[in-house]
């Protein structure tokens, strides 16, 4: 690697490690960031997490003029071509980063974004909030993969000159000359789309673990701020109907919520199944997770969190459909990121 390439990929390591433990920006092995140089594409590894920038690799080089030679003739179906001996796996969303033309690339599920993104009608105010120094352009909601990628495509097409692309029901992606130019792109847009939550941490009477059959089986979630999905009457009616959002809270948290509206409801309905889910809503009393609910799953949870509390009661939230659920659960890879998660 030339000098500039070796800096590059030290100030990309070092912003991806700040980024990964600011829980607005990065939830577990959410978002990836990559870098070209030449005819490479460094790109986060499925499955990885940005916060482990510093300590760990996390990127795997993979050929780029093969991609861009693929999605240039309408592959959008292509497998990225790992260069050297990886044992891991490029990101699901590499491709994304191959279709902009700027050197680095940031995906994020930021929440200042997500929080609108999942809404009706959040183009007129992203219009309205954010200058022109962010060019942007959109696409709607898709799964992750070769369908995103072909609108990603489409979208580029009709906006040349744009370095951010929102989402729909899934995030943003931000393209650069380099980190700083990235950074404050993502700064200014954080800044103009921030929302103040509509709840703050409240005290709460201690929780204690939830036993069935004389043994504990529930144990109540150490983020306290969670317990408001089960105790604030409007969170937990959003929960209930507003679920499916975006899909790494669909691939880690499952298809819907199990809210129970008193302990009695929960007794009887562990009675009565063979497979207990891990996560459990109690109205009015709290959140509560069997005890190997990993990081990951609980990083997801704060991200579902940091969006409703986003939400006023005027806000009418899109949710995937039971199709796009289905697509997004039968998908082998997303099989071996959660088979990563720790
Ligand atoms: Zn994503």
């Amino acid at each position: 690697m030339s000098v500039y390439a070796d800096q590059l990929k030290a100030s990309i390591t070092k912003y991806c490690a700040k980024i990964g433990t600011d829980p607005l920006l990065v939830q577990g092995a959410g978002g990836n960031v990559s870098w070209k140089d030449k005819d490479t594409l460094w790109v986060k590894a499925s499955g990885t997490w940005l916060a482990d920038a510093m300590e760990k690799d996390i990127f795997v080089p993979v050929d780029l003029q093969h991609l861009r030679l693929a999605l240039g003739s309408g592959n959008f179906a292509v497998t990225p071509m790992v260069l050297g001996e990886s044992a891991l796996k490029p990101s699901i969303e590499t491709l994304l980063h191959a279709l902009m033309a700027h050197r680095v690339v940031v995906h994020l599920h930021a929440i200042e974004a997500l929080a609108y993104l999942v809404r009706s009608g959040w183009q007129t105010d992203f219009q309205s909030r954010l200058d022109a120094s962010i060019r942007w352009t959109s696409v709607g909601y898709k799964k992750p993969g070769a369908d995103l990628a072909e609108a990603v495509s489409l979208a580029l097409q009709g906006a040349s000159g744009a370095n951010v692309i929102f989402l729909q029901n899934h995030g943003v992606v931000v393209g650069g000359e380099d980190i700083a130019e990235v950074e404050q792109v993502l700064n200014d847009m954080t800044v103009a789309l921030n929302t103040p939550p509509i709840y703050h941490p409240d005290k709460l009477s201690s929780l204690v673990p939830v036993s069935y059959e004389g043994k504990a089986l529930y144990y109540p979630i150490t983020d306290s701020d969670i317990h408001q999905l089960a105790t604030k009457i409007d969170l937990f009616n959003r929960l209930e109907s507003g679920w499916a959002l975006y899909p790494d809270h669909v691939v880690f948290l499952g298809a819907h919520p199990h809210t129970y509206n008193d302990m009695e409801a929960l007794d009887r309905a562990l009675c009565n199944i063979d497979e207990t889910p891990q996560l459990i809503f109690i109205k009015g009393v709290g959140a509560f997770t069997k005890q190997d609910f990993s990081s990951a799953k609980n990083a997801q949870l704060r991200c579902y969190y940091d969006v409703l509390v986003r939400q006023n009661q005027e806000h009418v939230i899109q949710t995937l459909t039971p199709q796009q659920i289905g697509e997004l659960l039968n998908w082998d890879a997303e099989q071996y990121r959660m088979g990563l998660a720790k």
